[in-house]
């Protein structure tokens, strides 16, 4: 009998991964600690892009591994359905505490992609709640993500996350998107040009009728497209809208909560209250999958009627608030607080921004856009071959000893929020490099 233990790279089916491509020349990772990653061949890398959006608080914290040890060791699991136990409780106040507003009640899910269906769902459970059935028509934007599934995936806007996969959601709509190089190119910061674009909000109420409108979501800073940010006064504009309507507005923070734009929130960089925000990635610093729909007061309550033993929402997952996740959420709270995290990216952002902007002048560079710690180089894209060159990008750094990421011809960038200005000098000093070599 063969005793030996299959291990080859063919079994995993890799996620958003050309699959062939990278199996004959594997890029693998086998070490983690603050800002850098070790490769399997033991060259370190400067992580530029914090894992995927997500290792806000660097790598490998002491303060949070022990935690995950110590929960592991006292009660491994523990089921969120007619039982609790008391750090899910406790991580749910400290998250409703950091969001701004009334938005004081936390769904907990294991992912971005669970929290977007999670709160399209409460969206149209609470208008049928008030009474408002007729309220279905969800509203997304183009180039917007919102993870894979079914509802995220409709409400998406990146059109090969879509058309492979045929049927969508009903009733759903689009935004058009924020970019637009020959306005906006080298903005720094949020662009001046583009407000407008959330007036078309009012055509779509005028095209289908306020009351069947249940939601708008929206990336407040769009992420995985490449990173739009939002041109002065739009997201106010969008806010506007809705509340005259009656429509919710749903933030989709799974990139921008927990600091990546300085504060906890965008909505509190922004100073906009979302009436349901969707987080993930950085409440356990990903050290467990972990995620959460956090919606205003008024939503929670909306559901709060009918008899007392009756459940109020029948929706849920077995490890929404699993004592892992919920352990690794407190460990990370502290962290950002102890260490003042958030600080560091307002105290940082103007030294990124120069340097992240330095590489204006490189070949085949046609943007550079930036805030808080995320800044994003758009590249010329090969004539016949989109994306080839960003692709080119990532592998060279990765040989030249940086993590990036990219979004077909984006380069983009999201490092932890523990960087210091050397290592802010260190990522771009590679990708200058990357740049200067790439045909
Ligand atoms: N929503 C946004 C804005 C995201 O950026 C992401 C992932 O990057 C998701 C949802 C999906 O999150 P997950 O991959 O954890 O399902």
């Amino acid at each position: 009998m063969d005793q030996t233990i299959p291990n080859d790279l063919e079994a995993y089916w890799m996620p958003f991964t050309a699959n062939r491509q990278f199996k004959k020349a594997p890029r693998l990772l086998v070490g983690a600690e603050g800002v850098h990653y070790k490769t399997i061949d033991g060259r370190t890398l400067i992580d530029g892009c914090a894992g995927l959006w997500c290792v806000n608080a660097g790598h490998s914290r002491k303060e949070i591994v022990e935690a995950i040890q110590a929960q592991a060791a006292a009660m491994d699991y523990a089921p969120p359905f007619q039982f609790g136990h008391p750090k899910a409780f406790e991580l749910a106040s400290r998250v409703a505490e950091m969001m701004p507003g009334d938005l004081d009640h936390v769904f907990f899910t294991n992912s971005g992609s669970e929290s977007v269906e999670t709160a399209l769902k409460i969206a149209l459970a609470y208008h049928r709640a008030k009474g408002e059935a007729g309220r279905r028509k969800l509203i997304g934007r183009v180039r917007g993500y919102h993870g894979v599934n079914f509802g995220g995936m409709s409400v998406g806007g990146i059109a090969p996350n879509r058309i492979a996969f045929g049927t969508m959601l009903p009733d759903v709509d689009h935004l058009p998107h924020t970019h637009n190089l020959e306005k906006n190119a080298f903005s720094k910061g949020q662009p001046e040009w583009g407000a407008h674009l959330a007036d078309e909000l009012e055509n779509m109420v005028a095209l289908h009728g306020a009351p069947t409108i249940a939601a708008v979501i929206v990336e407040p800073m769009a992420g995985s497209t490449g990173v739009l940010v939002p041109p002065v006064g739009y997201l106010e504009r969008l806010r506007e809208i809705c509340d005259k309507y009656g429509i919710l507005l749903i933030f989709d923070e799974v990139i921008t909560a927990f600091g990546r734009l300085g504060y906890g929130s965008a909505a509190e960089r922004f100073n906009i209250v979302p009436d349901i925000m969707t987080v993930a990635k950085g409440i356990t610093s990903a050290t467990v999958p972990m995620g959460a729909a956090i919606v205003r007061k008024g939503i929670y309550e909306a559901f709060m009627t009918g008899p007392e033993p009756m459940i109020e929402m029948f929706h849920g997952y077995t490890y929404s608030g699993h004592p892992l996740a919920a352990a690794a959420g407190l460990a990370t709270l502290d962290l950002y607080r102890k260490e003042k995290i958030f600080e560091n990216v307002r105290e940082i952002e103007p030294y990124w921004e120069d340097a992240v902007h330095s590489l204006k002048d490189r070949p085949n560079v046609i943007d550079i856009r930036n805030i808080g710690l995320v800044g994003a180089i758009e590249l010329a894209p090969r004539a016949g071959a989109p994306g080839a060159r960003g692709y080119d990008a990532l592998v060279k750094c990765f040989q030249s000893g940086a993590l990036i990421r990219t979004a077909g011809d984006v380069i983009v960038l999201s490092p932890p929020l523990i960087y210091q200005r050397e290592h802010v000098d260190q990522l771009v000093s590679v990708l200058s490099d990357v740049l200067g070599k790439l045909d």
